[in-house]
């Protein structure tokens, strides 16, 4: 079937318009005059509307973004009462689930993010409660999760995790790091295979709606590539994926072989399943937010800590260099300018001692270059990965970045104009569901620096606005 689309406004390349589209089973086949000459079994008048080529997404958690939304909707609320009344809803609806399980939450909305086992018995008191918060390494719980695992005053912190208390030393209902996670979590029901497939569709669909066809999933840790794969044997992945491992500290060495099996597995599948296992992520220190970014300068409100570097240089460039030698593209996450340059730093060393190939490597989130690294993005030819929504003055930005790290650097974040000026690649993630996965909410963001809503009206550190053909590209 052939379809002609005519009196359009075809956006072809970067800036390039041209007014016809002759397709063909989801393939271009001509544009303008061509098209309009060529032969089609329908036509279709735009009557002058937009026709882009879908979005990717560049850094996201789908799979994540589907979990999270067979549980309680709490991703985004601002306050505990919010929360609370949410999850309470969700329990009435939900009279057949054995335990209330959600996130993620804004771990932020409270001082030192330390949540009360009692403000969720509020909501829920006869079965167990369990969020996770947005980092992925915190959990908060009612009193019947602690009683069903057995935390009490006498338990003490595992190695590895803790246990927020109260004054008296009673478990508080905030557990930090996995090995505390754990005292909880693997009480909880399994999730079905069914419950996976469900959150993939899911948020296919969701991709689809908003013109989404491919994306990243950038995390991916142990069995979420066998439901991957399951899910595009059966249909339930209905866009295009590329899945990127998880690289940690240590633990990385006893993945390397796993991780080639299970890009095996993924090659194998015919092209038309969608789904490539191409890449491996790093993570390369927190979140400016929470004062764990790793930073050149101090902290203001912390002067003795610049943050945490998640690796060792050493092993970050043996890992990197061993993942890239299988022929994975690096991933790494770096928010501060120390992260930046560490990342900055393995990548270089990996390009002096691997053979060349197209590795195209990433460093996602870049929210603090300094100013010596910022042209060795263009040199080692590494994209930057922005999330287009975080470029503006939010309240994370205003509320929590801005008092630790002042305001000269906080407005020196997310230098997109000078990254684009010093000729390096850029691209785009949404890092759903951190935020929102619609391309039309936040192509506009590093244009104006406003919120998608557009405040404040002047825009924030306005000079590292970018184009917005340059935003599309
Ligand atoms: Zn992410």
């Amino acid at each position: 079937m052939r379809t002609l689309l005519i009196n359009g406004s075809v956006w072809t390349s970067f800036g390039q318009l041209t007014n016809a589209l002759l397709i063909e089973d989801g393939r271009v086949l001509a544009l303008g005059s061509d098209a309009l000459s060529g032969s089609a079994d329908q036509t279709i008048d735009l009557a002058g509307a937009f026709v882009m080529p879908a979005f990717a997404d560049g850094h996201a958690h789908p799979l994540f973004a589907g979990r999270e939304a067979q549980g309680p909707k709490v991703n985004g609320l601002q306050s505990v009462a919010e929360i609370v009344a949410e999850v309470k809803q969700f329990a009435e609806a939900s009279p057949d689930s054995k335990w209330i399980i959600g996130g993620a939450y804004e771990a932020a909305i409270v001082e030192r993010g330390d949540f009360d086992s009692h403000w969720l018995d509020e909501a829920v008191n006869d079965r167990p409660v369990l969020l996770h918060a947005v980092d992925h390494h915190t959990i908060w719980v009612n009193n019947k999760a602690l009683e069903i695992a057995g935390i009490t005053s006498a338990t003490k912190d595992p190695d590895g995790g803790t246990i927020a208390r109260r004054a008296d030393g009673s478990p508080k209902g905030t557990l930090r790091e996995p090995a505390a996670m754990d005292l909880i979590s693997k009480l909880a029901p399994e999730r079905t295979l069914q419950d996976e497939l469900d959150a993939i569709a899911w948020a296919s669909d969701q991709y689809l709606a908003a013109g989404v066809t491919s994306a990243m999933d950038a995390w991916v840790e142990d069995g979420m590539t066998e439901i991957y794969i399951e899910a595009a044997k059966t249909g339930h992945l209905k866009v295009d994926m590329n899945l990127t491992f998880l690289a940690q500290p240590e633990k990385w060495r006893s993945r390397v072989n796993y991780y080639n099996e299970m890009r095996a597995l993924v090659e194998a599948l015919p092209v038309e399943a969608g789904l490539t296992a191409k890449s491996v992520k790093f993570i390369g220190d927190g979140a400016l937010s929470a004062g764990t970014a790793a930073i050149l300068e101090p902290y203001l409100d912390d002067p003795t800590s610049k943050g945490l570097l998640i690796w060792s240089d050493a092993e970050m460039i043996e890992a990197a260099t061993t993942f890239d030698k299988a022929g994975l593209q690096l991933h790494i996450h770096a928010i501060g300018d120390a992260a930046v340059r560490q990342a900055l730093d393995a990548i270089e060393a990996v390009i002096a001692s691997n053979p060349s190939w197209d590795r195209r490597p990433v460093i996602t989130h870049a929210q603090l270059i300094d100013p010596i690294d910022l042209p060795r993005f263009a040199a080692l030819g590494v994209i930057a990965n922005f999330q287009p929504l975080w470029t503006y003055l939010d309240p994370m930005n205003k509320e929590l970045i801005l008092p630790r790290i002042g305001e000269t650097r906080n407005n020196q974040q997310y230098q997109l104009r000078k990254v684009i000026d010093s000729g390096a690649q850029l691209s785009f993630g949404s890092d759903w569901p951190i935020t929102d996965f619609t391309p039309l909410v936040a192509l506009a963001v590093p244009v104006h620096r406003q919120s998608p809503d557009r405040q404040p009206l002047q825009g924030w550190s306005i000079e590292q606005a970018i184009t917005i053909e340059e935003s599309m590209d």
